[in-house]
């Protein structure tokens, strides 16, 4: 009897034994399969809690584990943006504020616009005004086209321009418009606004592919901050401008001319080039106050001043040293190029009518002209000022209305004839 109750407990002890296999392997599977995910979610939720926005929460099974899995990736890229666009706001401002020339200032800005948003280009577009020319400053693909034509085109950056709005606008390239040409499409472009006035546009652009809402939200605020700094600058150019300058003439002023001629001075040394100046003095113009009054005396002295200014060329500076006395600075220029450059200004001063009641009657002027050069003469800023000028009262003594360059008045020492004060000093030898 006893071996037949075990030969009967012999199979239900094996069955069980395989229940207890069986429910152990599905134990096992199931903490596996649900413990493995649930790893996955907890490490990549443990990155998030660390500030690492950039790894992304894996896409799981599509069950609650892998919807909590894509909420936690949607908060991420979220959060990632938020991040972004704050650092890529703070190092904007910084470099706004930091004391540099205006144009690296927006260059760092646009770096780091294309930076943040992955965009192909980042650009900054400024108009024309009485400070600067319209200038553009693009970072990555460029945008070959004409800035003007650009703002005040029917595309993306022209609506912008045009935009009402303080917000960005997400614009895609028309296929005729000239931002679609540079290979473009995909626009997010803001106006400069301050106030009323649209000093420009700011954007990104890309070849392809949409830009987001937090995209458009970097590019007005930076556009916001990019406004206010081209409006500092500008103040800042207008009373650099103001402070440097002569009110009744428009050029330069006393002071202004005194740094530059140093400044001049100096890189001349450095790069061992001439460098030549000019003291120019209108002559008797005492006797025009005297005769016809103070304010076609100032009429007569802006006159000479346009024409001084059209006598020389763009890479030379003219001043009014004061009084009706005007200096010119040539750099890279020698004693004799510049007696012909004074010649040139002297015959244009003789040749100039300044109309007066209401142009019935004309006044016309003579100057004398001193000049001097470096290093051919003198060395030093002072002394080239003080022997430009004893040339310039040579010229008078000579008879006004002439040119004297500091190298002939050694060879009329002790001379009285007037005409070699005038003769250029390589003929003269
Ligand atoms: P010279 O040929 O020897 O240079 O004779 P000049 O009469 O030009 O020289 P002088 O130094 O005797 O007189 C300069 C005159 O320039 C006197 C001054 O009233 C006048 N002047 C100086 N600044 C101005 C100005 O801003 N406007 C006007 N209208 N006159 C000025
Ligand atoms: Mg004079
Ligand atoms: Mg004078």
């Amino acid at each position: 009897p006893v071996s037949e109750v075990s030969t009967l407990w012999q199979p239900i002890a094996i069955l069980l034994g395989l229940i207890v296999i069986a429910m152990f392997f599905i134990v096992v599977v199931v903490q596996t399969d649900l413990q493995r995910p649930l790893r996955r979610l907890d490490r990549a939720v443990a990155a998030l809690a660390r500030d690492e926005y950039d790894v992304p929460v894996p896409r799981l099974a599509n069950d609650e584990i892998g919807r909590l899995a894509s909420s936690f990736e949607e908060m991420r890229r979220q959060l990632r943006a938020t991040v972004t666009g704050a650092q890529a706001r703070a190092v904007i401002a910084s470099e706004l504020n930091s004391p540099q020339p205006l144009e690296r200032a927006l260059a760092a800005v646009c770096a780091q616009l294309r930076t943040s948003s992955g965009a192909d280009t980042a650009f900054i577009l400024v108009n024309g005004s009485e400070m600067t020319d319209s200038f553009a400053v693009i970072e990555g693909k460029e945008l070959d086209v004409d800035v003007a034509t650009l703002l005040g085109g029917e595309g993306p950056i022209g609506c912008a321009h045009r935009h009402a709005g303080p917000d960005a606008l997400l614009v895609g390239a028309a296929s005729d418009s000239p931002e679609a040409r540079t290979g473009l499409h995909e626009f997010c472009t803001a106006p400069l606004r301050m106030g009323r006035n649209v000093l420009g546009v700011l954007g990104i652009a890309r070849v392809e592919g949409d830009f987001t809402g937090s995209d458009a939200s970097l590019v007005s605020s930076s556009a916001e901050q990019v406004a206010l700094s081209l409006e500092r600058y500008r103040f800042i150019a207008m009373m650099q401008r103001q402070a440097s300058t002569d009110d009744l003439t428009g050029l330069y002023n006393h002071r202004f001319l005194i740094d530059y001629l140093g400044q001049q001075l100096a890189l001349a040394e450095r790069l061992n080039t001439p460098l030549a100046i000019l003291v120019i003095d209108l002559d008797h113009f005492k006797r025009v106050n005297d005769t016809y009054g103070h304010p076609v005396g100032d009429a007569v002295l802006s006159g000479f001043a346009q024409t001084l200014v059209g006598s020389i060329r763009r890479a030379d500076l003219a001043a009014r040293y004061g009084g009706e006395e005007f200096i010119v600075v040539m750099s890279n220029t020698a004693a004799v190029d510049a007696r012909r450059v004074a010649e040139k200004i002297r015959a244009a001063a003789e040749a100039l009518q300044v109309p007066i009641d209401g142009g019935r009657n004309s006044v016309s002027v003579s100057v004398s002209v001193g000049g001097a050069a470096y290093p051919e003469d003198t060395t030093t800023a002072t002394e080239l000022l003080a022997t430009a000028d004893a040339a310039l009262y040579d010229a008078k003594h000579g008879g006004r209305n002439r040119v004297c360059m500091a190298g002939e008045r050694a060879g009329m020492e002790g001379s009285t004839n007037v005409t070699s004060v005038i003769r250029p000093r390589r003929s003269a030898q």
